[in-house]
């Protein structure tokens, strides 16, 4: 039998939920008590060096609903769950020392700014404190798939069939109510967007993602999206829209920071195929899933290569890094009307779709020829969805330095006739811009 430890320690970051949480059942199946905690580091809220706050408004807002559900959510479990607005590095020795922590588990990142807040803390602590960090972001498990990381395809038709044919998604975890004598005594008080130095805001009413963070509303997104409209069954078909809730799932900010998890979506669809019918569109939510695994495995290969302006294809271009071309598509000033609905939708709402995206981002790195980079930090501060795998790889593919070696550049105006060929996006965006 496995020797129980005292009390473990539940690092949260991107795995902020409770259900299908295997970091969560690996500290609970083996410890006697077990806390949470999270730290809203005063890294993630500074300028970055184009001058952008790390995290805009939008996903901070969303990043304090989802704390408060997760806090609720585990609490009906008995875990206490901490929340610190302080660095990991300041905070867990105090933590480790007052609550006398043996064991911290986490999930594992592998980007820099992750790995350096990881290596700060295992260096603040005592040796005797044991590590786990465990992966759970992946549809498809590094250790389930028939290559190691570093030999993964370039091109991810090759990824996806592998996958498709050798791999299998692993089941859901479901997690039980604890012991009452879990609950600390002591807790503490998550902060709102103004004591992070943030103003509060109204979600601007044409926003197409007005949902709330955490794992209660990502589900209830998912009910609605698959059983009760059956939206799932014309994803395909909907899935380059511009404008409503429904034309895709708007499941990526959840996913982003682990409110719902890519198996908790994969297991839905495969039970509404099983209810329902299945068709290209059911398949289809499933493939865009495995473009989401293909740049996370791209990330776990080349590691800091992909925040490199030659990218993971090393390949030289020359950019520019004019301001004034910048500050327009920024601000939804370029020639470009397309271009400007969209940017102008990013900016009041945190949100684009993925056509959208781009299209801007191809505007930006091979139209204007602007330093993709720069591009990829303000998606960085403005996305509800922000991930860094997703960001820099479709940043990097879409610029020319990345998984696709074509050298491609999006016709705008083509795009515009093709996706708004009514007007009624730009109008939408456009509009307001003249009355201001
Ligand atoms: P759906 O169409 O419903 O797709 C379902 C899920 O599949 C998404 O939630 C997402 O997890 C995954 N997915 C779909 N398309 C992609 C893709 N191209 N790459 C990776 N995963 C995908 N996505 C992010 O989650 N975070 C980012 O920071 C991000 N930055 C991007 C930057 C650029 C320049 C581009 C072109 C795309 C970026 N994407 C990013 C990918 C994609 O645009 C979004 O995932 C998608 O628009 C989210 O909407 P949805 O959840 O309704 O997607």
């Amino acid at each position: 039998m496995q020797q129980q430890q005292d009390t473990s320690l539940i690092w949260f970051r991107n795995d902020l939920r409770t259900q299908d949480n295997t970091v969560l059942l690996s500290a609970l199946s083996t410890s006697k008590q077990v806390i949470g905690v999270y730290f809203l580091e005063p890294n993630q809220f500074k300028i970055n060096k184009y001058g952008f706050k790390k995290m805009e408004k939008y996903r901070v807002k969303f990043l304090l609903e989802t704390l408060n559900c997760l806090q609720q959510e585990l609490h009906k479990l008995n875990i206490t769950l901490l929340v610190y607005q302080d660095s990991a590095k300041e905070q867990m020795k105090h933590i480790v020392e007052t609550y006398n922590v043996s064991t911290i588990y986490l999930q594992k990142e592998w980007t820099d700014e992750e790995n350096t807040s990881f290596n700060d803390v295992k260096d603040s602590l005592n040796e005797t404190v044991i590590f786990h960090d465990i992966y759970d972001q992946f549809l498809f498990h590094p250790e389930d798939v028939p290559f190691h990381f570093k030999d993964t395809p370039k091109v991810f038709t090759q990824f996806r069939k592998t996958l498709e044919k050798k791999a299998i998604v692993r089941n859901l975890i479901k997690i039980q109510p604890q012991s009452a004598t879990y609950l600390l005594k002591t807790t503490t008080k998550i902060p709102t967007l103004r004591d992070l130095g943030y103003e509060d805001f109204e979600v601007d009413k044409r926003s197409v993602f007005p949902f709330l963070g955490g794992e209660n509303a990502a589900f209830q997104r998912l009910e609605h999206y698959f059983f009760e409209t059956k939206s799932l069954g014309v994803y395909k078909k909907t899935r380059n829209g511009l404008l409503g809730l429904n034309y895709s799932s708007k499941f990526s900010p959840w996913l982003a920071n682990g409110s719902i998890s890519a198996r908790q979506i994969y297991w839905n669809i495969k039970e509404f195929e099983s209810q329902f019918f299945s068709n290209q569109s059911t398949y289809w939510l499933i493939f865009e899933l495995i473009w989401r695994d293909f740049f996370k495995y791209v990330s776990l290969k080349h590691a800091n290569e992909i925040f490199k302006i030659d990218g993971i294809l090393k390949q030289q271009y020359q950019w520019s890094d004019h301001q004034k071309y910048v500050d327009e598509w920024i601000h939804g000033e370029t020639s470009d009307d397309f271009v400007n609905a969209n940017m102008l939708e990013l900016k009041n709402t945190g949100w684009m779709s993925n056509r959208g995206r781009q299209n801007v981002a191809s505007f930006f790195a091979k139209t204007q020829k602007l330093d993709w980079r720069i591009g990829a930090a303000y998606f960085e501060s403005m996305l509800i969805d922000y991930d860094v795998h997703s960001n820099y790889g479709n940043w990097m593919y879409v610029s020319g330095v990345g998984n696709d070696p074509r050298d491609r550049v999006f016709n705008v105006k083509l795009q515009a006739e093709r996706y708004d060929s009514n007007n009624k996006y730009r109008k939408q965006w456009l509009q307001s811009k003249l009355f201001k």
